[in-house]
This record gives C-alpha cells, structure tokens and sequence, in this order.
C-alpha cells in the first residue's frame, strides 16, 4: 500500500455492513460470497433460539441458545441489537463486533430490518445498510422451496411475512434487486469498495496528505 515520509493511507475506520432481506432472496449466498472475496471482512455471527437446519453449523451459522441463555445474554447488555423473527429470538453478541471494528476490520450483518433499526440508532456513521429485494413473488417462493430446508408450512408462513419485510425497503442506504446472483454480488461488492473509500473513514489521510506535502515543498 502507497506510503510517503512513513505515513499509510491505508488506514480505515472498520463499517458495519447491513445485508437484509425476505427469506430466500439470496442474501446468505451473497454473505458467503463477500466473505470469500473481499479481504477485511468479518462475520457478526449471530446467536438465536431457533432449531438448527440441517446443514448449518453451529458457532458458525449461528450460535444457537436456549431462550434463558439469550435472556441472560440481553439482560446483561451483551447484544448489540436483538429481535424476534418468526416465533424465536435473534441477536447480535457486541463482543465479537467490537473487537473487529476496533481492530480496523468491517463487519457483516445478516439480520432483519429491526436489528438494522437498532444498529443505525447506535451507530449511524458506521452503518452501511443495503436491501436485496428478489425479482418476482414466484422467484421468492422457487428459492425457498429449492433451499429445501423448511417444511412447507413453514415456507407459507415465510412467504406471507416477506411483503411486512419488504415494506421496510426504504429505510436502507441502498437496493439491490438479485435477479442474478453474480451481477447482484459485483453491485454488492462495489458498493462495500465505494463505502470504504469515504474520506471520513479513511483516518490516515491527513497524515498522509501532509507527508505528500512535505516531499513536493522539497
Ligand atoms: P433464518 O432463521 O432464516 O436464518 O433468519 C430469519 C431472519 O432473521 C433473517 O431475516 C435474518 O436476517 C434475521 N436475523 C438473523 N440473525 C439476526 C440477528 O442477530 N438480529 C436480527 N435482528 N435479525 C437476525
């Protein structure tokens, strides 16, 4: 990385990066994928009291806990934001999150619409929030069905809540409809690169500049 005089300007202040979405719009395929690609990004692992899917991994999907664990843990202030969604809890353990950020790294979440209400309310300067919105109701109900995960009326109940969650479209920074999941990824992943290069949240730039400065006054 381009350094004058001992100066980085490669130093950044860590963003929380805000992926939501109805269920089966694609957004734990885009999650994987920004966390694959892009260098510098961690994983808000989240706890919840739902059962385990199969397939999903524990500690790594999800930390999954019983209520009176989750009550403890919000009790205690430990999440950073929580909510409930379809009958079970979900939250965000603040430790993990803090960690990252502090050590100059973004952090991914994948939570719902009211997590993202908490997160911008804490936090709104280092919140990035974009909305995947599927291309068609008939696309949504295809993929949650491909998924294969649910049983079918689990798949109704999800499907007739998406429209409540679509609704909260317009409280996000950005949009991105997932018609294709490579062309959403690169819209995803530009916008993530456009974010990171905010002046404000590149903290070495004035000491930077002020090298650059010195060398061209020699
Ligand atoms: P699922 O049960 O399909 O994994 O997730 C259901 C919904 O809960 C998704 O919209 C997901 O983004 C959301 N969710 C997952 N973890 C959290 C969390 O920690 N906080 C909030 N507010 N929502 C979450």
């Amino acid at each position: 990385m381009a350094s004058v005089g001992g100066s980085k300007n490669n130093e950044r202040r860590g963003l929380m990066f805000v992926l939501s979405s109805p269920s089966g719009a694609g957004k734990t395929t885009l999650s994987r994928m920004l966390l694959d690609k892009m260098p510098g990004m961690k994983l808000s692992v989240s706890v919840t009291t739902r059962a385990k899917r199969p397939g999903e991994v524990d500690g790594k999907d999800y930390r999954f806990i019983d209520k009176a664990a989750f009550d403890a843990m919000a009790k205690k202030g430990e999440l950073l934001e929580f909510a409930t969604v379809f009958d079970h809890h979900y939250g965000t353990p603040r430790g993990p999150v803090e960690a990252a950020l502090g050590g100059g790294e973004d952090v991914l979440f994948d939570i719902d619409w009211q997590g993202t209400q908490q997160l911008r309310e804490k936090a709104r300067d280092d919140v990035v929030s974009v909305f995947i919105l599927p291309p068609s109701a008939a696309d949504l109900e295809k993929r949650l069905h491909t998924r294969a995960q649910d049983s079918d009326s689990v798949i109704a109940g999800r499907m007739s809540r998406a429209s409540h969650e679509l609704s909260h479209w317009a409280e996000y920074d950005y949009v991105v409809t997932n018609s294709d999941i490579d062309t959403a990824y690169a819209e995803v992943a530009t916008i993530l690169k456009a974010e990171r290069l905010k002046r404000e949240r590149q903290t070495g730039l004035s000491a930077f500049v002020r090298d650059l400065q010195k060398q061209l006054a020699k």
